[in-house]
Protein backbone atom coordinates (compact mmCIF):
# COMPACT_ATOMS: atom_id res chain seq x y z
CA UNK A 1 0.00 0.00 0.00
CA UNK A 2 1.88 3.49 -1.51
CA UNK A 3 1.20 6.63 1.18
CA UNK A 4 -1.24 8.86 -0.32
CA UNK A 5 0.24 12.32 -0.72
CA UNK A 6 -1.23 15.11 1.56
CA UNK A 7 -2.64 17.44 -1.31
CA UNK A 8 -5.04 19.16 1.36
CA UNK A 9 -4.49 22.00 3.84
CA UNK A 10 -1.44 24.45 3.42
CA UNK A 11 1.90 23.05 1.61
CA UNK A 12 3.83 22.13 4.45
CA UNK A 13 7.19 23.81 4.35
CA UNK A 14 10.71 21.90 5.04
CA UNK A 15 11.56 21.29 8.09
CA UNK A 16 14.67 24.66 7.87
CA UNK A 17 11.43 26.61 7.31
CA UNK A 18 9.28 25.70 9.90
CA UNK A 19 8.50 28.42 12.29
CA UNK A 20 8.25 27.52 16.31
CA UNK A 21 5.30 26.54 17.41
CA UNK A 22 3.46 29.63 19.36
CA UNK A 23 1.44 29.29 22.61
CA UNK A 24 -1.61 29.85 22.31
CA UNK A 25 -4.01 31.74 24.98
CA UNK A 26 -7.66 32.49 25.17
CA UNK A 27 -8.06 36.27 25.17
CA UNK A 28 -10.45 37.78 27.35
CA UNK A 29 -12.38 40.43 25.07
CA UNK A 30 -11.57 43.50 27.55
CA UNK A 31 -7.93 43.05 26.88
CA UNK A 32 -8.50 41.96 23.20
CA UNK A 33 -7.74 45.68 21.92
CA UNK A 34 -4.35 45.97 23.76
CA UNK A 35 -3.26 42.38 22.56
CA UNK A 36 -4.06 43.36 18.41
CA UNK A 37 -2.00 46.85 18.96
CA UNK A 38 0.41 45.11 20.69
CA UNK A 39 0.77 42.49 17.86
CA UNK A 40 0.21 45.08 15.22
CA UNK A 41 3.28 46.69 16.85
CA UNK A 42 4.98 43.97 16.81
CA UNK A 43 4.79 43.31 13.45
CA UNK A 44 5.81 46.64 12.50
CA UNK A 45 9.04 46.13 14.49
CA UNK A 46 8.21 48.55 16.94
CA UNK A 47 8.17 46.17 19.85
CA UNK A 48 11.77 45.92 21.65
CA UNK A 49 12.70 44.24 24.67
CA UNK A 50 12.71 47.55 26.71
CA UNK A 51 9.51 48.29 25.06
CA UNK A 52 7.84 44.60 25.98
CA UNK A 53 9.92 45.30 29.79
CA UNK A 54 8.75 48.77 30.27
CA UNK A 55 5.09 47.80 29.30
CA UNK A 56 5.31 44.79 32.06
CA UNK A 57 6.58 47.27 34.36
CA UNK A 58 3.46 49.37 34.31
CA UNK A 59 1.61 46.31 34.27
CA UNK A 60 3.24 44.95 37.39
CA UNK A 61 2.79 48.90 39.14
CA UNK A 62 6.87 48.79 38.66
CA UNK A 63 6.76 52.15 36.95
CA UNK A 64 8.12 53.92 39.82
CA UNK A 65 11.07 51.73 40.04
CA UNK A 66 12.19 52.45 36.81
CA UNK A 67 15.37 54.73 37.14
CA UNK A 68 14.22 57.40 34.83
CA UNK A 69 10.89 57.67 36.19
CA UNK A 70 12.31 58.12 39.54
CA UNK A 71 14.51 60.51 38.26
CA UNK A 72 11.40 62.78 36.98
CA UNK A 73 9.32 61.88 40.40
CA UNK A 74 12.29 63.26 42.38
CA UNK A 75 12.39 66.37 40.08
CA UNK A 76 9.28 66.68 40.16
CA UNK A 77 8.78 66.21 43.99
CA UNK A 78 11.63 68.93 44.59
CA UNK A 79 9.95 71.44 42.35
CA UNK A 80 6.96 71.05 44.20
CA UNK A 81 8.51 71.76 47.42
CA UNK A 82 10.29 74.33 45.76
CA UNK A 83 7.07 76.01 44.59
CA UNK A 84 5.48 75.77 48.54
CA UNK A 85 8.76 76.98 49.97
CA UNK A 86 8.47 79.88 47.29
CA UNK A 87 4.46 80.39 47.89
CA UNK A 88 4.96 80.67 52.01
CA UNK A 89 7.85 83.25 50.96
CA UNK A 90 5.27 85.30 49.05
CA UNK A 91 2.21 84.51 51.40
CA UNK A 92 4.49 85.77 54.00
CA UNK A 93 5.64 88.61 51.57
CA UNK A 94 1.57 89.39 50.98
CA UNK A 95 0.69 89.20 54.80
CA UNK A 96 3.53 92.14 55.66
CA UNK A 97 1.99 93.91 52.69
CA UNK A 98 -0.82 94.15 53.66
CA UNK A 99 0.22 94.99 57.81
CA UNK A 100 2.06 97.65 55.93
CA UNK A 101 -0.75 99.08 54.18
CA UNK A 102 -3.04 99.05 57.32
CA UNK A 103 -0.39 100.79 59.08
CA UNK A 104 0.08 103.56 56.60
CA UNK A 105 -3.67 103.61 56.33
CA UNK A 106 -4.13 104.06 60.16
CA UNK A 107 -1.23 106.73 59.66
CA UNK A 108 -3.12 108.59 57.19
CA UNK A 109 -6.30 108.35 59.03
CA UNK A 110 -4.62 109.90 62.42
CA UNK A 111 -2.93 112.51 59.82
CA UNK A 112 -6.34 112.92 58.19
CA UNK A 113 -8.08 113.70 61.96
CA UNK A 114 -4.90 115.99 62.42
CA UNK A 115 -4.96 117.82 59.72
CA UNK A 116 -9.02 118.22 60.00
CA UNK A 117 -8.18 119.47 63.59
CA UNK A 118 -5.58 121.98 62.64
CA UNK A 119 -7.87 123.05 59.79
CA UNK A 120 -10.65 123.04 62.18
CA UNK A 121 -8.39 125.52 64.03
CA UNK A 122 -6.90 127.73 61.50
CA UNK A 123 -11.25 128.62 60.48
CA UNK A 124 -11.50 129.62 64.16
CA UNK A 125 -8.53 131.83 63.67
CA UNK A 126 -9.60 133.61 60.58
CA UNK A 127 -12.86 133.93 61.66
CA UNK A 128 -11.81 135.95 65.06
CA UNK A 129 -9.28 137.45 62.34
CA UNK A 130 -12.15 138.90 60.41
CA UNK A 131 -13.65 139.75 64.12
CA UNK A 132 -10.79 141.72 64.84
CA UNK A 133 -10.24 142.90 61.45
CA UNK A 134 -13.78 144.79 61.35
CA UNK A 135 -13.24 146.08 65.02
CA UNK A 136 -10.12 147.58 63.90
CA UNK A 137 -11.42 149.21 60.63
CA UNK A 138 -14.16 150.47 62.95
CA UNK A 139 -12.40 151.90 65.51
CA UNK A 140 -10.06 153.20 62.35
CA UNK A 141 -13.00 154.79 61.33
CA UNK A 142 -13.79 156.32 64.34
CA UNK A 143 -10.65 157.60 64.88
CA UNK A 144 -9.74 159.18 61.19
CA UNK A 145 -13.99 160.25 59.95
CA UNK A 146 -15.78 162.69 60.19
CA UNK A 147 -18.04 163.05 63.80
CA UNK A 148 -20.88 164.62 62.32
CA UNK A 149 -24.03 163.18 61.40
CA UNK A 150 -25.71 163.04 58.55
CA UNK A 151 -28.97 164.32 57.67
CA UNK A 152 -30.07 160.13 57.31
CA UNK A 153 -29.08 159.71 60.75
CA UNK A 154 -25.69 158.24 60.26
CA UNK A 155 -22.61 158.91 60.73
CA UNK A 156 -20.67 160.39 57.86
CA UNK A 157 -18.35 158.63 56.36
CA UNK A 158 -15.81 161.27 54.52
CA UNK A 159 -12.14 161.67 56.08
CA UNK A 160 -11.90 164.31 58.67
CA UNK A 161 -9.77 166.95 57.87
CA UNK A 162 -10.13 169.68 60.55
CA UNK A 163 -10.74 169.70 64.21
CA UNK A 164 -13.65 172.03 65.41
CA UNK A 165 -13.56 173.27 69.38
CA UNK A 166 -17.34 173.13 70.85
CA UNK A 167 -18.21 173.66 74.00
CA UNK A 168 -14.84 172.54 75.29
CA UNK A 169 -14.25 169.14 72.94
CA UNK A 170 -12.76 168.62 69.99
CA UNK A 171 -14.29 166.93 66.84
CA UNK A 172 -12.65 165.56 63.81
CA UNK A 173 -15.10 166.38 60.83
CA UNK A 174 -14.63 166.49 57.19
CA UNK A 175 -14.78 170.08 55.33
CA UNK A 176 -18.22 169.82 54.13
CA UNK A 177 -19.17 169.26 58.14
CA UNK A 178 -16.78 172.35 58.96
CA UNK A 179 -18.75 174.75 57.02
CA UNK A 180 -21.74 173.44 58.79
CA UNK A 181 -20.31 173.82 61.93
CA UNK A 182 -18.77 177.06 60.60
CA UNK A 183 -15.60 176.96 61.38
CA UNK A 184 -14.47 177.97 58.20
ZN1 LIG B 1 -18.64 165.02 57.53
Amino acid sequence: MTEKKETRGRKRLPPEKKKRPQTAVKINDFILPFVKELKGNLKKGLVTEETLAQLLGVLQGAVFNDINSAGIIENLQHHVSNLESENQLLKGNLDDQKKRTLQIVLERDVEHQEAMKIEGRYRALESKYRNLKDRYDALLHQEHDCMAITSNGKRCSKKAVIDITREGLVFHVCLQHSKVFGAI
